[in-house]
């Protein structure tokens, strides 16, 4: 998965790519599955949501360019693989899922692995986590309408965020950049994501 489906492909932070390469991706997806664990594309999981497929993973981690010292924060946990990526290349995570049964399950995942540099919250992340801005780095792992202010508000100086943007079937990965003088947009490339819902999120 590491050579033929990221390195291959343009993925060329070491650190992205030693962390999916030690992360076990086959204990993230549903019973069963786990023979298409490192298949080029998303899978479905519970509560009609999806796991990302790695490549776009490993793309929207690069993007964030993490250090040790950042906080970062995820809205859409659903599996926890990309939280548990998140939390290899980060100083800590915050993560919200709408789905608790996800929660729940993503929780013992993070936990069997010894991961203790992550909070999980039940919840609407389309609001972000107020109270432990500003983040360093924003990852959104669901489709949204529009990019949401709350979470541009919630941006460090500094800070990026990447977010799918668009209606499902025409969305875009966009990365956002707050600096001194503002925030810079920049389109990346075409994507499909499950739906962001609440309050700046799709109807459900
Ligand atoms: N990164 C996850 C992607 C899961 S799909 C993985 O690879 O496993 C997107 C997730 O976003 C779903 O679990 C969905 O329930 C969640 N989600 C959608 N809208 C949300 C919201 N407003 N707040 C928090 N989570 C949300």
């Amino acid at each position: 998965m590491v050579a033929e489906q990221l390195a291959a492909r343009g993925i060329r932070s070491e650190a992205v790519l030693s962390a999916m390469g030690w992360i076990p991706r086959e204990r993230f997806v549903p019973p069963g599955q786990q023979s298409s664990a490192y298949g080029d594309g998303a899978l479905p999981i519970d509560c009609l949501q999806t796991i990302s497929q790695p490549y776009m993973v490993a793309r929207m981690t690069e993007l964030l360019g993490l250090t040790r010292e950042h906080r970062v924060l995820e809205i859409g946990t659903g599996s926890g693989y990309q939280t548990a990526i998140l939390a290899c290349l980060g100083r800590h995570v915050y993560s919200i899922e709408w789905h608790l049964k996800l929660l729940t399950l993503a929780a013992a995942r993070l936990e069997a692995l010894g991961l203790r540099n992550i909070t999980l919250r039940c919840g609407d992340g389309s609001l972000g986590w107020p109270e432990q801005a500003p983040f360093n780095a924003i990852l959104v792992t669901a489709g949204a309408p529009v990019v949401p202010s709350a979470l541009t508000e919630q941006l460090a100086v500094g800070g990026r965020l990447v977010i799918p943007v668009g209606p499902v079937g025409d969305q875009t990965l966009v990365l956002v950049r707050r600096t001194e003088g503002g925030l810079k947009t920049e389109d990346i490339l075409k994507c499909r994501f499950v739906k962001l819902v609440g309050a700046a999120g799709w109807r459900e």
